[in-house]
């Protein structure tokens, strides 16, 4: 009997003991700064201890101003987390879906400020599907100098070098990039660059000058399907040596002023002309380009050029992003997966190209 009594006793102290013990444990637990809330908000123990771990009381306030972070962690050691701006980084967070590295960026450049409006310029800039990160600088400039433009304009126009006056910012273009290299009033050709494909143009296709091997086996493609149902083109003009357009480009000048010629032909080195995938073409029996609109072939064209890798590279109504007059008879060779992109998501080479071509 003794024995028994004895045992139930101590199995009584032994479980009050766990009980209080435990209750003391809770209430240590409790006693951490705003754990109660931190568990409400989705925080686990573990989760919760790392906190403490990294953040005071006074952040550990503004974390609680937010829902639950999952990506807490990947936040705090971040290599340019700055602790300064916690509030910043889960505001942001909060309001739009984009990368961690996205939010630390502008946090960190100071492009997100307390100011409300301005803060949802910029993600609205964010969301837009052209948004080049590394020009947020730049369009935050154009946006405070055109404040009219909406968002989408000025990603675009900021995009296609718009912020700089035609013929300002000029550099050498990229000829690595192949047939995706870009010539316009922003990048260049040097004087000696001739493209070490040139083949001759066969009179059967047009006039008797040259072209850049590939652009011209693509042409040939389009040339016949073309042919076969009923349409008949010919290449007015491709190559053109940098001489050439001098010689061009003076002439224009001087019987239409600078600034007339600008808006239709190109200066030295700025000329697609001198890359060799770009061609004039008409149809068959036109006396002049400018009657290449009218015809039957320029509607074929439009609609199927791009499938052989050809764009109607000065389009209607994009002459402030080309900087030229609207060329019905103007075309560039960039390959078939550009030019798909192109025509399906109505671009401009000028912004296909930073987007897809100098982004990479
Ligand atoms: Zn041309």
């Amino acid at each position: 009997m003794k024995k028994i009594t004895i045992f139930i006793i101590i199995i009584v102290i032994g479980v009050i003991g766990f009980l209080v013990l435990n209750k003391v444990q809770n209430k240590n637990e409790e006693n951490k700064y705003r754990y109660n809330d931190l568990t409400k908000v989705g925080y686990n123990d573990d989760e919760i201890n790392y906190i403490y771990s990294k953040l005071d009381e006074s952040n550990i306030n503004i974390l609680l101003r937010y829902s639950y972070q999952k990506e807490l962690k990947n936040l705090l050691e971040h290599k340019d987390f700055k602790m300064n701006n916690l509030n910043n980084y889960l505001e942001m967070k909060d309001k739009i879906t984009i990368d961690l590295d996205d939010i630390i960026y502008i946090v960190n450049d100071n492009s997100y400020k307390e100011d409300i409006t301005y803060n949802e310029f910029v993600i609205s800039m964010i969301k837009e599907e052209y948004y080049l990160k590394d020009r947020l600088d730049r369009y935050i400039d154009y946006h405070t100098k055109n404040t009219k433009k909406t968002v989408k304009e000025v990603i675009q126009n900021v995009n296609a070098n718009l912020d700089y006056e035609f013929y300002t910012n000029t550099s050498s273009t990229d000829t690595s990039k192949g047939t995706l290299m870009i010539v316009n009033k922003y990048y260049k050709l040097d004087e000696s660059y001739v493209p070490d494909d040139l083949v001759d143009v066969e009179s059967k296709y047009g006039a008797n000058k040259q072209m850049s091997k590939v652009a011209y086996e693509a042409f040939i493609e389009l040339f016949n399907d073309a042919q076969k149902q009923g349409y008949n083109l010919y290449i007015a003009s491709p190559y053109r040596s940098y001489q050439y357009q001098t010689t061009l480009y003076n002439n224009y000048v001087k019987s239409d002023g600078k600034k007339n010629a600008d808006t239709y032909s190109a200066r030295p080195g700025y000329s697609e002309h001198q890359t060799g995938l770009a061609a004039d073409v008409m149809a068959r029996g036109n006396s002049s380009l400018n009657e290449f609109e009218n015809t039957k072939e320029f509607k074929w064209m439009k609609k199927n050029a791009y499938k052989y890798g050809f764009i109607l590279r000065y389009p209607e109504n994009k002459e402030y992003i080309t900087g030229y007059i609207y060329e019905p008879w103007h075309y560039r060779y960039v390959g078939k997966e550009a030019a798909k992109t192109i025509y399906e998501k109505n671009l401009t080479y000028e912004e296909y190209y930073a987007y897809y071509v100098d982004k990479k």
